[in-house]
């Protein structure tokens, strides 16, 4: 009998552990629906270097670090509205 061992390490991108084949993650987080024939809703983290490497640390640091600007930008847009600077959007856009 086979024994086969799977190596598995923490995703950079949701934080989970899941397998690995040499440094990258292996496809997961997915769902195959019924008579999909495909997997539907992948991680982004599938097929990028796992946390344990520098470019996976680099990678969930750009994503903090995204996260961060997004919320400034927030805050911005939302004082923007409170105080009454911002009308209302148009055409996708606030002015
Ligand atoms: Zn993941």
């Amino acid at each position: 009998m086979t024994q086969r061992t799977q190596f598995r390490a923490e995703c950079a991108h949701c934080g989970r552990d899941h397998a690995v084949r040499g440094v990258r993650m292996v496809a997961h987080g997915y769902k195959v629906p019924t008579g999909w024939h495909q997997f539907v809703g992948t991680c982004a983290g599938t097929d990028r270097p796992h946390f344990g490497t520098v470019e996976g640390r680099e990678y969930r640091a750009a994503i903090a670090q995204a996260f961060r600007d997004l919320a400034t930008r927030l805050a911005l847009t939302v004082a923007s509205i409170l105080d009454g600077t911002v009308s209302g959007a148009t055409s996708g856009t606030w002015r």
